[in-house]
């Protein structure tokens, strides 16, 4: 028989208990309505309840809130995204970097400021970047990465295979680039700690799927109807199916899995995260609690990911952690899950007002905890008319562009993630 593992992120499952919220029933209005509990639905929230302290402000989620990619995601706070992923040869990729930066590094400080004030328990830890290869057909590319981190001024340094070994616990890695401004986190722990801490203004209700938004704000859900002045959609890998930005924005589903607690015989080294240069190389961490965590798959499945494929996927990830770690046993990956990132194919979020009532934010690819918390801050500006520096950055932003529609969708995104992982062999 084959192998079968169920959907468990081991981030919520050690979060401990999450307050539940009723459904939303009935037909009602509000002021506002934001579509979406993560991190950039919250951000929304929160930033509204400041500026429309006497509005209704009501945030649906279709599950539980803070519990879609926003708690199951790798846990990096990004301050400084590979510029590899941002086209640098172009003026126009350049600006674009510029404006995602100072995005990112709003989003740090402003998460950062949040977890301060309102002590909220994540376990944060500023904490440089380090994007390492293993594989020599990488260090060009790594080189490169630090050049173009010196030009913008982002503080950054090499490090060399014993810097990374002392540093790691493994001596798979040969060459890094160090940069600083981010963090690490338990992002369930955050994403809960967040939602916990909106003001009581804000009025939260799970279990809430929207089926359909309407033009004059008539949103549609499972348990009745809601008339929106204004809507604001924070739905990320899942904007097609409420019939926005369709063959602009997909969903890719990664999977990940963390370790048991590894004993301070077993790995000495204190807490760091790992990402790759390529797509498709593995993100790795070891956790305050000495846990491993990894995510070095990537993939096109819309219908979502069944048992016996994310048994598959935890092999992977063994096998993986077992290049970098010999001596770690079979049995020591304890959870793996799956969870969805919204990609398009320029790397561009979607940012926008679709219309003086609908306001989307979303789509940040693999790098939306910083990014969606600012970003979903920013929407509620753009929504109330609040002006700033920060939101013409988001608005000068080329949108998603335009991709086949399905079937050759599938088979385009298909292709290019096959050239991806062949790309990125020796670093999954
Ligand atoms: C495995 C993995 C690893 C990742 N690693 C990192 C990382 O290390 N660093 C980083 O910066 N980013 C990472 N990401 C990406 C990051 O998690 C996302 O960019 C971020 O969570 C986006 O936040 P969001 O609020 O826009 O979307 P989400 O967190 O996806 O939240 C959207 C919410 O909308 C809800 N929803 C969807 N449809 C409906 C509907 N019809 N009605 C009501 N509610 C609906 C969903 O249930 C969900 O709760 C990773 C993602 C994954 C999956």
């Amino acid at each position: 028989m084959h192998e079968r593992v169920a959907d468990t992120c081991g981030w919520v499952a050690l979060a401990g208990e999450y307050r539940h919220h009723p459904p939303l029933e009935g037909a009602q209005s509000t002021d506002w309505a934001i579509i979406g509990g993560g991190f950039t639905g919250l951000a929304a929230a929160r930033r509204l309840a400041e500026l429309r302290p006497n509005d209704r402000i009501v945030v649906l989620e279709g599950k539980r809130l803070g519990q879609g990619a926003s708690g199951r995601n790798s846990g990096f706070v990004v301050a400084n995204e590979s510029p590899g992923h941002a086209a640098l040869a172009s003026a126009d990729g350049r600006a674009a970097y510029a404006a995602l930066h100072a995005l990112d590094v709003a989003g740090v400080a402003a998460l950062k400021s949040l977890v301060q004030t309102h002590g909220i328990a994540c376990q944060w830890q500023d904490a440089p970047s380090i994007h390492a290869a293993a594989n020599p057909r990488n260090f060009a590319k790594l080189r490169a990465h630090a050049a173009a981190f010196d030009e913008m001024g982002i503080d950054a340094e090499l490090l060399d295979s014993d810097a990374l070994q002392t540093r790691l616990g493994t001596g798979y890695y040969r060459l890094g680039v160090q940069s600083r401004g981010g963090a690490l986190v338990q992002p369930a722990m955050l994403a809960k700690g967040l939602a916990e801490s909106l003001p009581e203004q804000v009025e939260l209700f799970e279990n809430t799927p929207v089926t359909d938004i309407a033009p004059d704000g008539t949103i549609t859900h499972a348990g009745g109807s809601l008339k929106a002045a204004k809507v604001i959609v924070a739905v990320n890998a899942f904007l097609p199916r409420l019939g926005l930005y369709r063959a602009r924005v997909f969903p890719l589903a990664l999977t990940a899995s963390l370790t048991r607690p590894l004993t301070e015989g077993e790995i000495a080294a204190a807490p760091w995260g790992i990402l790759s240069p390529q797509a498709l190389g593995a993100t790795l961490r070891l956790t305050g609690d000495r846990r491993l965590m990894i995510r070095n798959t990537a993939e096109y499945r819309p219908a979502g990911i069944d048992a016996a494929t994310l048994a598959s996927r935890r092999r992977i990830h063994l096998s993986a952690l077992q290049k970098r770690f010999p001596w770690l046993d079979d049995g020591a990956i304890e959870y793996t899950w799956s969870g969805n990132i919204a990609i398009s194919r320029n790397s561009r979020p979607a940012f926008a007002a679709v219309s003086d009532r609908i306001f989307v934010a979303g789509g940040y690819n693999a790098s939306g905890v910083a990014r969606g918390s600012i970003m979903g801050r920013l929407i509620a500006d753009l929504a109330n008319g609040e002006p700033s520096d920060l939101l013409d950055h988001a608005l000068s932003l080329t949108p998603p562009t335009d991709m086949p529609p399905p079937p050759l969708l599938g088979f385009g995104i298909k292709a290019r993630i096959a050239w991806e992982r062949i790309a990125a062999r020796g670093e999954a």
